[in-house]
Order: C-alpha cells, then structure tokens, then sequence
C-alpha cells in the first residue's frame, strides 16, 4: 500500500504510472497531508497486503521547484528534489518524470530497463527521430539520457522503428484502412486471460446469432468504408478456430462477401488454441486466401499448460502446426508468453528450444501481464507464490534465440500491468512480418473492427489526432445491441 499526498494533481498520471513501474501491483491511496502525518505515525496494520510494507510518499510543489519523499514503516526515508517550471507541462514532463523515477530508484535500489518511460509505443519516439533524419548513434544517446533507459532497449527500438519504416515505406497507407474482425469464444479460459472470451461450452449456443450480428456489422463497414482501399484483414478473439467447420467457412463465405480479398496485401487468422484446430479448418482457411496462422503454445511445458487452464498438450501443439504445415501454410507464427506462473528462465529455454524445432516464420513473444478482468488477478492470493513475472534476462535468451533463427525483432509495444516493467516483441523472418501489427503499433491508418469487445481507431495524420470507439466486450449485449454498435461507428465515420 502507498499512501501519497501531493498538493498539486498536475503530474498525477506519471506519478502513479512510475511508483507502479517500481512498485507493482501495490495499491496507491490518496490522502491529505493530516491524513498522511496520522498514518505515517499508526502501527503496520497485519493485513495491509504488501507483505507488512507502507509506503509513504509526499510530492510538495512549490515556486518552480517539486519536493519528493519516499518513506516507509520502519522509517527510512530517501528525498529528492528537481527544479523547473513545472506548470510548463509540454517543456517539462520529461524532468519531472526523472526526478519521479530517481526518486524511487534511491529507494529501492533498483533500475529499470526502459527507465522513466511507461508508454506503450516507444518506437513511435525513435521513428518521429528517424524522419527527422536523427542518425542512429545519436537517436540511442538521446533515448538513454531522456528516459533514463538501458542501451539494450534503445537498441532495440532503433532496431525495430527502423525495420518498421522500411516496410511501411513501399506504400502509402495512410490512405487505405485495415479491417478486424473479432471471434470472442475459446475451448477454455486461460489464466491470464482479459480478451473478450467465452468458453464454447457455455457459449456455443449463441455462435449463429453472433456471426448473424457480425455480418451487419461487416455490411455495415464494407458500405461506409467500400470507396477506401483494404490493407490488411486480421481475425483474431478469442480463438476463430473455435468455430466448428460449418461456422467457419460461414464466416470466411461474409469475409469474401463483402471484402475485396484478392487484392488485399495480407489476411491473417489466428487458430490461436491446437485443441481448436482441426484439418478441415486449417484447408477451410487456406482455400478462402489465408496467408498467415498463428498457432500459440505460450509454452511447451505441460504443467504451466495445466496450471494456466489451457486444457491443451505440448503434443497438440506440435500436431497442429505439423498439420498446417502439411495443409500447405508457409506463414506460421507462434505466441509464447514468459514469466508464467511457476515458470523460470529454465522454462523459457526449453519452450525456446522447441519451438525453434519447429520453424516458425515469426514468433512473437508476450511478458505476462498481470490485468485486472483476469482470474491470475482476482485469485493473486493463491498464484503468488508462482508469479516471478518476466525478467530481463529471459528477453535477452529469447532475442539470441530468434536470431540464431534468423528471426529479427518488427514490431514492439509495452503494456501495463508486466511485472518487471518489460515489453512484447514480435520476431520474423525478415519478408513475413505480420504488416497489420505494424500498422496497429504504429498507428499509421484506420483500424475498423467489428465484433464483440473490439475497438476501432480512427486515425487523423494532419491533426495528429487519434478517435476511438469500442463495442461492447459481452457478448449477449453485442448481439442484442449490434444496431448500436454500428451507430457508434457510423456516429464517427461522418463526423
Ligand atoms: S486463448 Fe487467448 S483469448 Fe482465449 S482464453 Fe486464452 S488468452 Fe483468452
């Protein structure tokens, strides 16, 4: 628990964000200074839920200067101090975010990889420096001494931005939209899970009036966005290929419909679960134009799989990328996920291995966030003791990895809630990079999306500007309320 007084609110998003890179997963209270002095003098209460640890931290703001004070129950206390016009929030942010995180780094002795920064794009930093015609050596200067970051991850963003430019530099797509089409039922529900996702068991029964509302919806979208070219179409969920045979080629039959396939550059589906997949599906795909699977083990250790409720063997990870393979795919990618419960940098060596076995053509690879619609969170108390979280040197092995497979990293973001403050990476074989997570990550032209829980982006490159609108995540509601839905997004395209 972290009780925080601050007398002024101007920083509040990068205060929190920054103590939470430090101090994951605490609760941070916010009180006044009377409240704040009483506390800090109350005994330890048992049940405070970090293990016996408050902190207290106090952020005074005075004439162009900012105070800062970490203290804790056994009274240590670390101090610091920046000064500028702090009320300057465009100039200053940056300062302020340094002496925040200098702050918290005197007091638990500690650095973190990408320093200050908390956002989820830092590529889109060093890409804006790239068409600035910033030369690479000063880019990772600038990027250590702004952020406070390691060299490894400057590298790794100018490695990415750079990889990233060049593909999008062929075309203009800025002009065009990519489509998203969202398929919420799983055979079971991971652990971790925070996507729009219900078991088929349960939910199976609604798949037809589902797809009923989905093909409005991609009516809708074919007519209003008809006159824009189509880049790329992703199916992602959930798992598309929980959809039994029928229901999937009734879907890519409503792709097709209103789509112009053929001459897109990319349709992506992910057949995410091996217990989804089956030889039917993978040649239903393939025949509608597919070009890219992905298959996800997350792990090739059975009892992580058990523990995480995936209800899959390492075996039918195996049998199902075999299967496309021999179905005729040759864009395979692979997810895994590191810090899993129970899991350490053994683990993710031994996943490594095997799927590098295997050969994919990307891999791409997901700290594990910690959300707080997951069961992993409601249920804390019980995976505690399992959950170590990503660490930095577990990305370091899966990078040798990827490239001894002659994999490079393409894409990257950062999400909240990764223990240990890290980031996803999307690794290929340069030539199959998925151009559609390029495009989302560097938000280079419309996303519309269509099914439940799904969150579409208009983006607006002269202004700098970026609209959202999402649907509903239940899926009931998504069914009954698809009209709303489609004005939500009609509401937004004339605007
Ligand atoms: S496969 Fe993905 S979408 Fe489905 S339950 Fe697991 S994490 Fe959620």
């Amino acid at each position: 628990m972290i009780y925080l007084y601050q007398n002024n609110k101007e920083y509040d998003y990068d205060v929190r964000a920054i103590a939470l890179a430090f101090f994951e997963r605490e609760k941070i209270v916010e009180v006044s200074e009377q409240e704040w002095k009483e506390r800090l003098a109350e005994p330890v209460p048992e049940d405070s839920g970090s293990g016996g640890r408050l902190l207290f931290l106090k952020l005074e703001y005075k004439t162009e200067q900012i105070d800062g004070l970490v203290q804790d129950s056994a009274g240590r206390q670390v101090r610091e101090q920046v000064f500028c016009d702090y009320s300057d929030h465009g100039t200053n942010r940056n300062a302020v975010s340094r002496f925040l995180y200098r702050l918290f780094s005197k007091y638990t002795g500690r650095t973190l990889p990408w320093g200050m920064l908390t956002g989820i794009r830092p590529t889109k930093i060093v890409m804006n420096w790239l068409d600035q015609g910033m030369e690479e050596e000063e880019i990772r200067r600038r990027f250590t001494e702004t952020y406070l970051a390691d060299v490894q991850k400057a590298d790794l963003c100018c490695k990415v931005a750079s990889r990233e430019r060049e593909i999008l530099r062929s075309h203009t797509f800025e002009q065009e939209y990519s489509l998203y089409i969202g398929i919420p039922f799983c055979p079971t529900t991971c652990l971790y899970c925070s996507f729009a996702s219900f078991p088929v068991s349960r939910f199976g029964d609604r798949m037809d009036a589902y797809l009923d509302a989905l093909k409005k919806e991609m009516s809708f979208v074919a007519e209003a966005f008809g006159s824009k070219p189509l880049t790329t179409i992703y199916v992602g969920g959930g798992t598309p290929t929980a959809l039994d045979e029928p229901r999937l080629a009734r879907l890519m039959d409503m792709i097709h419909q209103y789509f112009p396939v053929p001459s897109i550059r990319e349709f992506t589906v992910e057949a995410g679960r091996p217990d989804s997949v089956s030889r039917e599906k993978l040649q239903i795909l393939l025949d509608a134009g597919v070009g890219r699977i992905s298959i996800n083990p997350q792990t090739m250790h059975q009892e992580t799989l058990d523990l995480i409720g995936r209800n899959h063997t390492v075996d039918q990870v195996e049998d199902a990328y075999h299967m496309a393979r021999e179905v005729g795919f040759t864009n395979i990618n692979m997810d895994m996920i590191t810090g899993l419960p129970g899991e350490d940098i053994s683990h993710v060596r031994g996943t490594l291995d095997r799927l590098g076995a295997l050969a994919p053509e990307s891999l791409t690879v997901h700290s594990l966030a910690i959300k707080r619609a997951a069961h992993l969170n409601m249920e804390m108390e019980r995976y505690q003791s399992l959950v170590k979280g990503s660490s930095n040197d577990m990305l370091c092995l899966v990078d040798e990895t990827c490239r001894n497979m002659g994999m490079e990293p393409y894409y990257m973001y950062r999400q909240k809630n990764i223990p240990g403050n890290l980031e996803n990476i999307g690794y290929s074989i340069p030539g199959k990079e998925c151009l559609y997570n390029i495009l989302i990550m560097e938000e280079k032209q419309d996303i519309i999306s269509c099914g439940a829980g799904a969150s579409t982006k208009y983006v607006y490159p002269e202004e700098n500007r970026i609209e959202r609108t999402e649907n509903v995540k239940n899926i009931d509601h998504y069914i009954n309320r698809i009209d709303e839905m489609i004005d939500r997004k009609r509401n937004m395209t004339w605007q």
